[in-house]
């Protein structure tokens, strides 16, 4: 193609772009498919001939459209916000043209730098502790941009359990084998925790336990001491604990000014997961659930949530970057460079060599908006979240059983489970908004995420409109007949993290993606 037919089609797809976001209220927010439909719509192989840009063009709505959840709709209430905005998608238009990848600061100077200063500017705009800035004179720390929260979690276990073992090495004047000292190894969370801290045990084969919360859904210090003793009589090495602030299932809160003097007299890695709740820290009146956070190793959160920065951008901090490096650091010739003492070489910094230049759309973002807009944003989120529990406390026909933080509401009927899964069954089944379920203890409960930051009161009356009249007309049905069929969740519908916690705690959790 000419760069004048670059430019023709490069506008043609802004004007669709633009006309998709700015009309995606219309659309359902649930596609109505089954599994195998948007493949049937696609050829077998690939095109042996060039294709018209017009007929690829086309299929966007033809073949893509139909199978889309709209991610963008004010109507999109499930799992947490995941945001964009038009300086984060221009930002990345630019990336993707410079398309630099860079694993060292030679390999590109600029893409490097930005990301040191725009992960200092947020540390700061979110309030984060000194120790976590790269330009600070007392301070061996940084930030760095990762792919995701699982990922970085990962890479935080990783670091801890290297200290740990280089520790226990040092204390023992025989050698033992690394995998030897790896099995002895215990970290813990709250049986509230995402997923992926069990996933990042897995990988490591390092076991995890799950302690319980109390009736908060927070995990407290006094749980996680007589867990730590408990382990260490049986022979054990305690050395990490992965907190979270704003939980997937209820976003619930861990007590970090318990657990960071608990984590600092047993020498544990206290790594903070703040993957949706760290976007609220842009205001200070919501700081409350970072009291604690001085004692922590490392820290957490998606600006690709709730902050309009667009998938992926996850900013990970670190109190010792020599932690990481010693865990991650290789050292082939091939990517030397006559810097390489003076300079910061991410690819010590995360598990794959190549990295995208991230930091381009969070730099646009964050002068776009400014930090007013971006603390406007998070209080508006609330202020409509906040509306809807409004209206749903005052229908007795509603329980609100968690207490609302920030932007996520839960709620269910007061009359039992499997009325609350039906009304989510009719909510969703019209397609009109997407909400998921999740459990406290045996309760099942309704999440209802406010996410676009297009949503309006009258969007939210109008949701709460169909939720209290589809539960009226189910009262209604019931009252006249008991229900004989009782619906199942469906398999797909129902994202959990039930299975995956093992342990004697396991009966008390809250489930959701
Ligand atoms: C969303 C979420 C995650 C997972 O984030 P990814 O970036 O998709 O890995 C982890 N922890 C919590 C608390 C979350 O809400």
């Amino acid at each position: 193609m000419q760069a004048e037919e670059y430019n023709r089609r490069g506008k043609e797809m802004v004007d669709y772009i633009t006309q998709y976001l700015s009309s995606i209220r219309d659309r359902r927010v649930i596609p109505d498919v089954k599994p195998g439909d948007t493949q049937e719509l696609l050829p077998d192989s690939a095109p042996t001939e060039p294709e018209d840009w017009e007929s690829i063009f086309n299929d966007i709505e033809r073949v893509i459209m139909p199978g889309v959840v709209h991610w963008q709709s004010p109507h999109m209430h499930a799992y947490y916000p995941s945001l964009t905005s038009w300086p984060s998608m221009l930002g990345d238009m630019l990336a993707d043209a410079i398309n630099c990848v860079g694993f060292t600061w030679a390999s590109s100077p600029a893409c490097t730098e930005l990301e040191m200063k725009m992960m200092d500017w947020l540390c700061k705009a979110l309030g984060l502790p000194y120790f976590f800035l790269h330009h600070h004179p007392d301070s061996r720390g940084g930030g760095v941009l990762q792919s995701t929260v699982s990922e970085s979690t990962l890479v935080a276990l990783l670091a801890a359990r290297k200290d740990k073992i280089l520790q226990l090495r040092a204390e023992l004047d025989h050698d033992v084998d690394d995998s030897v000292l790896n099995s002895r190894l215990i970290a813990y969370s709250s049986d509230q925790a995402h997923s992926s801290v069990e996933k990042a045990g897995l990988i490591s084969l390092v076991k995890i336990r799950f302690l319980p919360a109390d009736d908060q859904l927070s995990l407290r210090g006094d749980t996680l001491k007589l867990a730590i003793q408990e382990d260490r009589r049986r022979g054990l090495e305690p050395f990490m604990l992965c907190a979270t602030l704003g939980t997937t299932g209820v976003c619930a809160f861990d007590k970090l000014s318990e657990l960071g003097p608990v984590c600092e007299e047993e020498a544990l890695w206290l790594h903070v997961d703040a993957a949706y709740a760290g976007s609220a820290y842009f205001c200070p009146e919501l700081r409350w659930s970072l009291e604690g956070i001085e004692f922590a190793h490392s820290f957490v959160f998606n600006p690709s949530k709730w902050m309009m920065v667009h998938f992926d951008c996850t900013a990970f901090w670190v109190r010792d970057k020599y932690k990481l490096q010693q865990t991650f650091s290789v050292d082939p010739v091939y990517l030397r460079h006559e810097n390489s003492q003076a300079a910061t070489d991410f690819m010590h910094w995360q598990i794959p060599l190549s990295r995208r230049f991230r930091s381009l759309k969070l730099w646009f973002v964050l002068r776009s908006f400014g930090l007013k807009k971006l603390q406007a944003h998070i209080r508006h989120g609330i202020e409509m979240a906040k509306l809807l529990e409004s209206h749903i406390k005052s229908d007795p026909n509603f329980e609100v059983p968690a207490q609302r933080h920030l932007g996520l509401v839960v709620f269910c009927l007061k009359d039992g489970n499997t009325l609350t899964q039906e009304l989510l069954r009719r909510l969703t089944g019209s397609g009109t908004m997407y909400l998921i379920p999740a459990e406290i203890h045996t309760k099942r409960i309704i999440r209802f995420t406010v996410t676009s930051q297009f949503t309006t009161a009258d969007d939210i009356l109008k949701d709460w409109g169909i939720i209290s009249k589809t539960a009226s007309g189910l009262l209604a049905e019931t009252k006249a007949s008991s229900i004989s069929a009782q619906p199942k969740p469906g398999k797909d519908e129902m994202i959990r993290t039930e299975d995956n916690h093992a342990g004697e705690e396991a009966d008390k959790r809250v489930n959701a993606c």
